[in-house]
């Protein structure tokens, strides 16, 4: 029986996840769920999964947990912040690490530092701490599987091994594919007064609220291909940003002999979970067959940078290497959380960001605590331009 850590269980990739465990109950085995506040839900999820451990963020409310599942005959035990995350994430066999932004670092790292197999949905910690991110997983020789739909598609189209950058595997270029989000065709004159709920309105996949905000600036992209650059071990001008508004194909891999392999199937995270869950063997996911009569056309077009400045930006900071992404990453978390409070507006996301980035000093962080530093001031700094963007 395999031991699986859940870090975000009670959030789109965890539900999923533990969709596609209780599928295979002889093969996987829950033993820690986690959440940030969400009481009620991991008290539900407990008393059906049955895990060892369970992880809320603050004491309070860990205690409040613990005195509800005795109560209801449980005997999952119930541990508070950091450490507990990180406990649980050292001891299991897998993580799925599906924390949301820069909170997932260290219990992401700290399932790395173990050893074991990472899940890897939480794109922001290779985003924030890529050199030191993939080191660490070479040191401690764990095993790193892409959750990201993209860079699940990209793995199961290039099974080489990918340290050897694209060269040694025939690689010519990686094409990153993405639906262009809610706005691709609203009319610009219209972006200031985007409501937070239209832009978590996404046309094909059901997210966290986060994640559906970048996906409309398609900031989310431009994370994805920081993220893949790291992972695949390739700059970023061998990947190429291509807009597919179906979602079908979710990403492709050009080969130098002109061959073009594409990963398609339905716009469901369940595919990808239950990808890397078996790796690498195959196991159901309980994803329906992809119907391609009735889906019958498949559309491209190249991403329209003056419409989403966002990915421009993190092209730049790819390229631009050191603590420019986690500068990124930090501010657009503050934007991010600003608009969905109704404080920024949504066209001010991507002004804010380029106020933040240029006053940015960049240089190779050498630790941890170099980029924890990058992240506070960025944060920092977002913050305090909120008022003058305004809403
Ligand atoms: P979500 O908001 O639905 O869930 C986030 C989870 O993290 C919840 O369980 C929440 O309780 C927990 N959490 C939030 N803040 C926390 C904190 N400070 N400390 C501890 N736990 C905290 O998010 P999601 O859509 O499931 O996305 C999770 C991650 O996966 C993100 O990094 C996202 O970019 C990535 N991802 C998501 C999808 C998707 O389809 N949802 C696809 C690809 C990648
Ligand atoms: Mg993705």
């Amino acid at each position: 029986m395999e031991r699986v850590t859940v870090l975000g269980s009670t959030g789109s990739i965890g539900v999923s996840t533990l969709d596609v465990l209780s599928r295979h109950p002889a093969d996987f085995e829950v033993y820690a769920l986690t959440a940030n506040t969400s009481v009620d839900a991991l008290f539900d999820q407990a008393l059906v999964h049955r895990p060892r451990y369970l992880v809320l963020r603050d004491a309070a409310s860990a205690e409040l947990l613990q005195a509800k599942l005795r109560a209801a005959g449980s005997e999952s035990q119930v541990l508070s912040g950091e450490q507990g995350l990180c406990q649980v994430a050292a001891e299991a066999d897998t993580v799925m690490a599906a924390i949301v932004g820069a909170a997932g670092l260290l219990p992401t790292l700290a399932a790395v530092r173990a050893g074991g197999k990472v899940l890897l949905a939480n794109k922001e910690s290779l985003v924030m701490a890529g050199r030191l991110f993939m080191d660490a997983v070479d040191a401690h020789g764990a095993t790193l599987l892409p959750i990201d739909s993209e860079h699940n598609a990209i793995f199961q189209c290039m099974p080489g091994v990918h340290r050897d950058g694209l060269d040694a595997q025939g690689v010519r270029r990686i094409l990153l594919t993405g639906s262009g989000g809610p706005f691709r065709q609203r009319p610009l004159d219209t972006f200031a007064s985007v409501t937070p709920d239209e832009a978590c309105a996404h046309p094909n996949w059901e997210m966290g609220r986060k994640i559906s905000v970048d996906s409309a600036t398609m900031m989310n992209k431009g994370l994805e291909l920081i993220e893949a650059c790291w992972l695949f071990h390739c700059p970023p001008s061998r990947i190429d940003v291509v807009v597919h508004p179906q979602s079908v194909i979710h990403s492709m891999v050009e080969y130098v002999d002109g061959s073009v392999l594409a990963q398609m199937g339905q716009p469901d995270m369940r595919t990808p979970i239950a990808h890397a869950l078996a790796w690498p063997r195959r196991m159901n996911s309980g994803v329906a067959s992809l119907d391609l009569i009735l889906q019958a056309r498949l559309d491209f077009e190249a991403p329209d940078e003056q419409r989403f400045p966002c990915l421009r930006l993190a092209r730049e900071a790819a390229e631009a290497g050191g603590i420019a992404s986690a500068s990124l990453n930090a501010a657009n978390e503050v934007a991010v959380d600003a608009f969905l409070n109704r404080q920024l507006s949504f066209a001010a996301i991507p002004r804010l960001l380029e106020r933040v980035i240029e006053n940015v000093e960049n240089v190779e962080p050498q630790s941890l605590a170099d980029v924890q530093a990058a992240d506070a001031l960025a944060r920092e700094r977002a913050q305090s331009l909120i008022g003058e963007f305004g809403s």
